[in-house]
């Protein structure tokens, strides 16, 4: 591995300021999944540490040291800590890169970049939002107003760890809120840094609490909890609805979730440039090795064009080369962990006893590392009935699923228990509207694999999404009460 020297760890929770060890004195061990070795003894965070961790939240919510603040000056904080971040890029990018195998170039130039854009996006926002006033007659004044909601739990999957993360706190705490987090237990490392340079820019301690820990145990524990008011929650639709469960076992907590897809690309027969719909295809269904809620999947052809598209897409996997991930060069790290692994080649099998062709790849590779590589993997003449076609594989797996006539496409597409996004290819603007309003999912894209960018909410329909939305103004009103404040005159 090209690893120089390896960042410094910050391995405890961090709770009301400060760096602490698990109640309970219990750790995990995390790994490098691009070479099966441990990395660091994470302290295994259970509901003690939740409970302090909310305790310390609540404090902080009450008297007001954030919540009260005025919102031009959470914003001065706010900026200074996306500085901070920026000014640490690199460290930041390498623990996500080390811990979740994520090829360093895109931490470099996408995640952390990300989460200092998302930062400064929602600080600048919150002095330039105005509340309302109600049209009433004269004999009355009836203000909305909105305010920050109380404590938020997040608990967030280990796909992008830091950016998953940021979509939560960054409007969360924007609006007043104080927060605990909880990473994925794969995926503590680059988030508990963040809380520490959260205080370093000046959040009062308390404010932002980060409890590293399992789901079941520290995750439970937050969902549950009685004083928490919100939890925001990115990852499968499986563990979402357990927080459905959760917040209606406890105090009704608002619940907004982020889950799973299986997002259609859909190209007709006149498809602008085909090397362009080549290089987004690829992007689609094998960004951060497929490992990515809005993975394009299911690519669904017009028959006229599936043969030369399918040559093309073979042709442009040369440009994404699988290897150590520390390299500059790599596109495709390996996958989480070894059970995730396993689970990508059932899934592979799976496919090829349902009859579908496998066109290129459908290995394990670079097994001699000790990590957990898969090839990247195109199935051609898949039918959507198949399991490949209708769950989340979570890895670089694209099934070209063939079609005639556009009715029939737009059924394809939408015949998924998921919603989350979509994308259509073809020079017809007519086309592209008419299939962009039929398709049922959160985001459609046009001739482009895409989720828009921060100032767009991004959600899902269906099973992908649940209460709310991440980015956009939409996920900081989510972060919000709204109260009517009624002054009845004369
Ligand atoms: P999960 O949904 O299991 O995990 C997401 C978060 O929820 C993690 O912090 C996890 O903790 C926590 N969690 C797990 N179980 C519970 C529980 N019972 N109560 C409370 N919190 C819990 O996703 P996985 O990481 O296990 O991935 C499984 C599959 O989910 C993937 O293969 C993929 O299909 C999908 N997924 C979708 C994502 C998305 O962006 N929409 C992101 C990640 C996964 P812990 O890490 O300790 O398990």
């Amino acid at each position: 591995m090209a690893v120089a020297t390896l960042p410094a760890f910050r391995t405890k929770a961090f709770i009301n300021g400060e760096f602490r060890e698990a109640a309970s004195g219990q750790t995990f061990v995390t790994e490098n999944p691009a070479t099966g070795q441990p990395l660091a003894d994470v302290a295994a965070g259970d509901a003690a540490d939740i409970d302090a961790a909310v305790r310390a939240a609540r404090r902080a919510f009450d008297d007001g040291r954030w919540s009260q603040l005025a919102p031009a000056d959470r914003k001065r904080i706010l900026l200074r800590f996306a500085d901070l971040l920026e000014a640490n890029a690199e460290e930041l990018a390498m623990l996500d890169s080390l811990e979740a195998g994520k090829p360093i170039t895109d931490c470099r130039d996408v995640d952390i970049p990300e989460t200092v854009k998302t930062y400064r996006w929602f600080a600048e926002a919150i002095d330039k939002v105005f509340d309302a006033v109600a049209p009433t007659g004269p004999e009355a004044l009836g203000l909305i107003v909105r305010e920050p909601i109380g404590v938020v739990g997040a608990v967030v999957p280990w796909n992008f760890p830091i950016l998953m993360a940021t979509w939560k706190v960054a409007p969360a705490l924007a609006a007043g809120n104080t927060m605990v987090v909880k990473p994925a237990e794969l995926t503590s490392l680059s988030t508990i840094r963040m809380a520490e340079l959260a205080v370093e820019a000046g959040v009062p301690e308390g404010v932002l609490n980060v409890v590293p820990g399992l789901g079941e145990t520290a995750g439970q524990a937050l969902g549950r909890h009685p004083d928490v008011d919100m939890v925001t929650f990115t990852g499968s639709t499986e563990v979402g609805r357990y927080f459905l469960k959760y917040s209606a076992e406890s105090n009704l907590k608002r619940i907004t979730l982020e889950m799973g897809g299986k997002s259609p690309q859909v190209v007709l027969a006149d498809p602008p440039d085909l090397d362009r719909v080549t290089e987004q295809v690829l992007i689609a269904g094998l960004m951060n090795m497929g490992e990515n809620c809005s993975c394009g999947s299911r690519l669904i052809v017009h028959r006229s064009v599936q043969q030369e598209l399918v040559a093309n897409l073979v042709r442009g996997l040369e440009a994404w080369p699988v290897g150590d991930p520390q390299e500059p060069e790599t596109r495709l790290g390996p996958m989480i962990e070894k059970p995730h692994l396993d689970k990508v080649l059932d899934y592979i099998e799976e496919g090829r006893s349902e009859g579908a062709r496998v066109v290129t790849g459908g290995e394990r590779t670079l097994d001699e590392t000790g990590g957990y590589f898969v090839a990247p993997t195109i199935f051609d003449d898949v039918r959507n009935s198949m399991k490949i076609a209708r769950e989340e594989i979570f890895g670089p797996v694209i099934s070209v699923i063939p079609f005639d006539d556009e009715d029939e496409a737009i059924a394809l597409a939408n015949q998924t228990n998921y919603g989350l996004a979509a994308s259509v290819y073809t020079r017809d603007l007519e086309r592209a509207i008419r299939f962009s309003r039929a398709i049922r999912a959160g985001t459609v894209g046009v001739n482009a694999y895409s989720e828009g960018d921060i100032t767009t909410p991004f959600g899902g329909y269906k099973e992908s999404g649940f209460g709310g939305r991440d980015k956009g103004l939409e996920a900081l009103e989510q972060y919000t009460e709204k109260k009517t404040i009624w002054f009845q005159l004369g």
